[in-house]
């Protein structure tokens, strides 16, 4: 059965991609038809969830480039050297072949939303009832001067993971002795809050084992960032002397790199490096943007079931969204993505919807077997997501403890990608 899934879906790209007009395809048997743009956290966890429940009830169709999605989570970890790259690969072959999922390969390119159709680059188009958006970020234009994807290579953002965070991880291992490795940090709001500093941790980890001598440079435009205490303390203890940080007070909202040169200019003061690890501003991946759902940046949601304030019959999920308290994180998009799965498989079938709770923990490791966390629990309110109540890894804490939050996100890593690829 996936042979046959797999194969009528490589022969219906390729037939879709030699037809001069754009098909419909509308073969769904009088089902209502939701379509998910994106496979990540949000968007594999949602069409798992109404295939999975409505028991095939609903006809999902995800849209997905990719036929390997790496986890940002845990990137950091494989560049530090504690997982493999394969370990953080994930493929689509069991929500098809379990589900019933109709997975295409392709990017969505339009959404008409009088029409409620999306449009694919291979030249289908696919009807809805319900659409669902989880296409995750977008970089900023212009936001660090001297900075475009077109400069990736130089110098890396390794924020979405994959060949970026290969790429990072070799330039790290080549740099000379005694070398700099720079990151330009992103301002608010971004995706996972303490991404950065759990890479500054983890790429310190790596030097002290591989090039003692070297230092890091962490240019950062905020005032404060998450878990910073916890971070500071940590860099004191594993790494003391190698990290600087450049706040604003110091320039850091006025940088400029050149990726010819290798080189960071803070507010006039200009800095040889030999990486940099470029982080810009972001806002939602763009097809959100041409699907009209944003105010520019973000999309605007109602928390109660992930609707887009701009659109009932359009959701949006994860980082592209702006639902008010959550962080950008995986946690969150997969939890989010659940309130949206049971207020879609509802408004479709009829079905009991409950109403709305969300969670989310963020784990970050220091160094080996130093884990801290911060999460929290959250309800819908007419204006947001609200958090309730919240918890955060203390200083000071015993080597035990900190053992103890690192496993424990390693059994999260394996509970979420099963949640959402299983
Ligand atoms: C270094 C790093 C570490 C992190 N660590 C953690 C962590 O420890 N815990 C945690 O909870 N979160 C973590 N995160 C954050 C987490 O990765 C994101 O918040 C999460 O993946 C967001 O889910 P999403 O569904 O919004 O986007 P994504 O998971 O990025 O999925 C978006 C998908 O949409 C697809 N897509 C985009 N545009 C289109 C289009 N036009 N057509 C079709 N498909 C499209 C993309 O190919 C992509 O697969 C980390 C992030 C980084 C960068």
């Amino acid at each position: 059965m996936t042979f046959n899934r797999r194969k009528f879906i490589a022969v219906g790209a390729a037939t879709a991609a030699t037809l001069s007009a754009p098909r419909v395809l509308a073969d769904n048997h009088g089902k209502p038809r939701v379509v998910v743009i994106g496979g990540g956290s949000g968007g594999a966890t949602a069409a798992r969830y109404i295939a999975k429940d409505s028991k095939g009830a609903i006809d999902v169709t995800l849209v997905e480039p990719s036929r390997t999605y790496f986890t940002c989570y845990f990137s950091n970890l494989y560049i530090a050297g504690f997982t493999e790259l394969g370990d953080i690969s994930h493929t689509y072959g069991t929500l098809a072949a379990k589900y019933g999922i109709n997975v295409v390969h392709d990017w969505a390119v339009d959404v008409d939303r009088d029409a409620k159709t999306v449009s694919l680059a291979g030249g289908s188009v696919l009807p809805y009832d319900k659409l669902i958006l989880s296409p995750g970020i977008d970089f900023v234009e212009g936001a660090v001067p001297g900075w475009s994807v077109a400069a990736q290579n130089k110098m890396p953002h390794a924020y979405k993971a994959g060949s970026q965070s290969e790429l990072l991880k070799a330039q790290i291992m080549a740099m000379p002795q005694g070398g700099r490795f720079a990151m330009v940090a992103p301002p608010d709001p971004f995706r996972c809050p303490p991404g950065p500093y759990e890479r500054i941790s983890m790429v310190a980890h790596v030097l002290k084992q591989t090039n003692p001598t070297a230092k890091i440079l962490l240019v950062d435009p905020k005032e404060k960032f998450s878990k910073q205490g916890l971070f500071e303390e940590g860099w004191e203890r594993h790494y003391s002397g190698m990290i600087e940080r450049v706040g604003p007070d110091f320039g850091a909202t006025n940088v400029t790199v050149d990726p010819e040169a290798m080189t960071v200019d803070i507010d006039g003061s200009v800095e040889n490096v030999d990486v940099c690890n470029v982080i810009p501003a972001q806002k939602a991946g763009r097809i959100a943007d041409m699907a009209g759902v944003t105010d520019g940046n973000w999309a605007p949601v109602n928390a109660a079931d992930m609707s887009s304030k701009a659109d009932p019959d359009v959701h949006v999920l994860g980082d592209a969204a702006q639902q008010g308290d959550m962080p950008k994180s995986g946690f969150a998009a997969n939890s989010q993505a659940k309130v949206c799965a049971m207020a879609v498989r509802g408004a479709l079938t009829d079905s009991k919807v409950f109403p709305a709770k969300f969670t989310n923990t963020c784990w970050s490791l220091i160094a080996p077997d130093d884990g801290v966390k911060v999460g929290a629990t959250y309800e819908a309110t007419a204006e947001k997501i609200a958090k309730v109540d919240g918890f955060v890894s203390q200083t000071g804490e015993d080597a035990a403890t900190r053992k103890a939050t690192y496993e424990e996100s390693v059994g999260w890593y394996a509970g979420i990608t099963a949640d959402m690829f299983n």
